[in-house]
């Protein structure tokens, strides 16, 4: 295990800040996110594991060629476990408990091998991605993207931006999951429990 106040002088993980083409909006270091309070308070968590950062950056630079002028944005990254336990404490038995990951288990964000990330269009502004960031309803969910598009819940300009976000993750390594567009996950989740150090 890594205390998070030692991940900023550890070789196993790079600041968020040095990645070149990725911007850096930290949504949980803030109130704008879905408690509406600072979950970060006091612990510098703008950092992602070094293979996971090179992931990011290839992702980056496949999609400032493929898609010149988008952007990727991180929302958040490094989760240490203190805070997982708490926003655990605060969702488990609502519905909201099924978007984030039992810390019994771990969290792959607290490995330093998960982000939440979405897509800046050229004017700046973030994308439109037909639900918001920790948007905890079946809109935000990938699995129906083809349900919801028939349906005419999503647009096909919003899943052609999901699919943009997804095919340069790919590029550097990452794998989504169903039932969140923003979050992806840097290699093999199982392998990352039995393997990475948790950080605390
Ligand atoms: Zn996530």
């Amino acid at each position: 295990m890594i205390r998070c106040e030692e991940v900023a002088t550890h070789a196993l993980f790079r600041s968020l800040g040095s990645l070149a083409g990725v911007e850096v909006d930290l949504r949980y270091a803030g109130p704008h996110n879905f408690a509406g309070r600072v979950l970060y308070e006091g612990l510098d968590c703008a950092w992602i594991r070094t293979e996971a950062a090179a992931g990011l950056e290839r992702a980056a630079q496949w999609l400032a060629r493929k898609r010149p002028g988008y952007r990727l944005k991180v929302l958040d990254a490094l989760r240490p476990q203190r805070i997982q336990e708490a926003i655990w404490r605060d969702v488990v038995g609502t519905p909201a408990q099924a978007y984030f990951a039992d810390p019994a288990r771990g969290s792959i964000h607290s490995f330093g091998m998960a982000v939440d990330i979405t897509l800046v269009h050229p004017s700046g502004q973030e994308c439109d991605m037909g639900s918001g960031y920790d948007e905890m309803s079946i809109r935000s969910h990938p699995s129906h993207d083809a349900l919801h598009l028939a349906l005419g819940v999503l647009t096909a300009d919003q899943l052609m931006s999901r699919g943009w976000l997804h095919a340069a993750m790919a590029q550097g390594g990452f794998a989504g999951i169903p039932n969140e567009w923003w979050h992806f996950d840097f290699g093999d989740r199982e392998q990352v429990r039995r393997e990475c150090p948790m950080v605390i």
